[in-house]
């Protein structure tokens, strides 16, 4: 598994949401996507940076 995402498990997923609409995460590749609208917010150091501003659009 990819060092960047080490630290994310299925736990952490759950808790997370897309501070956006709210809507569950996954994760894919090294980025955690939301399930709705798609953007994708990026890993760093192990965390999630669950921030509007920070993902990239779909
Ligand atoms: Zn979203």
């Amino acid at each position: 598994m990819n060092e960047a995402v080490r630290g994310i498990d299925d736990e952490l997923l759950r808790i997370l949401a897309c501070p956006v609409d709210k809507s569950p995460v996954q994760l894919r590749g090294d980025r955690i996507v939301c399930t709705r609208c798609g953007r994708r917010y990026p890993i760093r150091d192990g965390i999630p940076i669950m921030l509007a501003e920070e993902a990239e659009a779909p």
